[in-house]
C-alpha cells in the first residue's frame, strides 16, 4: 500500500531545501519591549503591539474582573445565545469611538473580512482591491465569487482606469484597500480612493488594521486621519494589533451593519468573541479615549527611530508609519542580518520573497510606545555594528 500522505513529507522537504520553511520561534514571556525568546531574552521589534496594551495592568484587571462575573466562554454564537450585554457595549463604544453609527465586533479581524465582503458582493458583482491587499481580505474576495480586479499598489489612476474597463459588465462594485500596508509602513490614498469611489457610485472599504489605535485623533484611524467621516462605506479594524488582544470590529453606517448581522457568517456560524478579550477591548477604549499619550508616545519613538536610521545611512523605505523596514535587497542578506541581530538581543524579522517583492529584502522594525530611549539607542547601536560587519554601511 503506497502512503497516501507522502506527498506532504515532500513538499515539507521541498519548503526546508529551498528556505521557505518557516521556523516558529516561541514567547516565553508576556509581550512587552523585551521577550524571552526560545530561552533568551531580547529587545522586541517584532509584536503589533503598538501601544503596550497587550500587556497592560488596566487591561489584565478588566479582564479577571469579567471573568469573575461571566466565566470564560460565551457558549454560542452571537445570533443564539451569546451576545452578551458586553458585546453590545464594545460595539456602542467602537461606534462612538470611531465616530460612525454603528459597529459589530468579530472574533478577529480575519473573519470580519470574511464576514463583509461576501455579505457585500457576490457573483454578479466586482471587486477592485489594491494588489498588496492583505491575505483576509484576499480570501473574502474568493469567498464572495465575485469578480476580482486588481489595481496598482495606492494609485487611484490605476484604480479608476481598471474601473472604466469593467463599466457596464457589473451590478455592485466594492473598492476594496488595506489603510496601512505593513510591509512597507505607507498608506492607502484614501481621500483620492474615495473620490473615485462617489464618481463610479461604488461601495469604499478599508481595512485598518494595522491603523487602528495609530493613525488619526488619538488612533481612531485612516478615516479619521483623513477626515473622511462619513464617506468610507465599511471601516474593518482589529483588536489584535494596537488593541492588545483579539477580535475585529466592522464600523459605517446602521444598515450595513444591520446587515452583517443578518448575513456575516462569521458572525452565524462562529461563536462569540470570550468574555476576557471583549472586556480588555472595552478597557483598549477606556484608556485610549482618557488620554493621547500612548498614541503620541509610540509616534515620537518612531521618529526618532527612523531618524537615527537615516543618519546611520540606512533606507527605511516607503514608510509613513511607525513599521520600519530597513531595505537591504537580497534575502540571503537580511536573513543573517537578523541572525547577527538575534546575537545581539535585538529581535526583528527579514522579510524576503514571496512575502516582499524579489530583491526587495528587508528587516522589518516594529516600533511600540512601550520602547523606552534606551532601548532605541541599543537597538541603534546593533543596527550599526552589524551593518558594519555585513558592508551594508
Ligand atoms: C493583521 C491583519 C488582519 C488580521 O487581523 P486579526 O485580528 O489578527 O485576525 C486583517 N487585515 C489586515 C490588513 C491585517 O494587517
Amino acid at each position: 500500500m503506497t502512503d497516501k500522505l507522502a506527498w506532504i513529507d515532500e513538499e515539507l522537504s521541498n519548503l526546508r531545501k529551498t528556505g521557505f520553511y518557516n521556523a516558529i520561534r516561541t514567547i516565553g514571556s508576556a509581550q512587552g519591549a523585551w521577550l524571552v525568546v526560545d530561552g533568551k531574552k531580547v529587545l522586541n521589534f517584532c509584536s503589533n503591539n503598538y501601544l503596550g496594551l497587550a500587556n497592560h495592568p488596566r487591561m489584565v484587571s478588566a479582564a479577571k474582573a469579567a471573568m469573575d462575573k461571566y466565566g470564560v466562554g460565551p457558549g454560542a454564537v452571537r445570533t443564539i445565545a451569546g451576545t452578551m450585554d458586553l458585546h453590545l457595549e464594545l460595539e456602542k463604544r467602537m461606534a462612538n469611538f470611531k465616530h460612525v453609527e454603528s459597529a459589530i465586533v468579530f472574533q478577529s479581524g480575519f473573519s470580519a473580512n470574511g464576514a463583509t465582503i461576501p455579505a457585500l458582493v457576490s457573483k454578479e458583482d466586482i471587486i477592485f482591491s489594491d494588489e498588496l491587499n492583505h491575505a483576509s481580505i484576499i480570501d473574502g474576495s474568493r469567498l464572495s465569487s465575485a469578480k476580482i480586479v486588481r489595481y496598482k499598489h495606492c494609485d487611484p489612476i490605476s484604480l479608476e482606469s481598471v474601473i472604466r474597463e469593467h463599466q457596464g459588465t457589473y451590478r455592485r462594485g466594492l473598492i476594496i484597500t488595506d489603510g496601512v500596508f505593513s510591509m512597507d509602513g505607507d498608506y492607502a490614498p484614501l481621500d483620492k480612493l474615495v473620490d473615485v469611489a462617489e464618481a463610479y457610485d461604488l461601495m469604499l472599504m478599508v481595512d485598518d488594521a494595522h491603523g487602528e489605535g495609530v493613525l488619526g485623533e488619538g488612533g481612531r484611524g485612516i478615516v479619521d486621519h483623513f477626515k473622511l467621516h462619513g464617506r468610507v462605506d465599511v471601516e474593518v479594524g482589529t483588536f489584535s494589533k494596537a488593541f492588545g488582544v483579539m477580535g475585529g470590529v466592522v464600523a459605517g453606517k446602521t444598515n450595513i451593519i444591520e446587515w452583517l448581522r443578518q448575513r456575516g457568517r462569521p458572525f452565524l456560524f462562529s461563536s462569540a468573541l470570550t468574555v476576557p478579550d471583549t472586556a480588555a477591548c472595552l478597557a483598549a477604549v477606556d484608556i485610549l479615549e482618557e488620554s493621547t499619550e500612548l498614541v503620541d508616545k509610540l509616534w515620537s519613538n518612531a521618529a526618532y527611530f527612523q531618524k537615527e536610521m537615516r543618519a546611520l545611512g540606512f533606507d527605511t523605505g516607503l514608510t509613513q508609519t511607525p513599521i520600519t523596514p530597513v531595505m537591504l535587497g537580497e534575502v540571503q542578506l537580511a536573513r543573517e542580518f537578523s541572525r547577527k541581530l538575534f546575537d545581539e538581543q535585538v529581535f526583528a524579522m527579514s522579510l524576503g520573497f514571496p512575502t516582499v517583492p524579489q530583491g526587495k529584502a528587508r528587516i522589518r522594525v516594529m516600533i511600540s510606545a512601550t520602547h523606552s530611549r534606551s532601548d532605541l539607542d541599543q537597538a541603534l547601536e546593533s543596527f550599526k555594528k552589524v551593518g558594519e560587519e555585513l558592508g551594508v554601511l
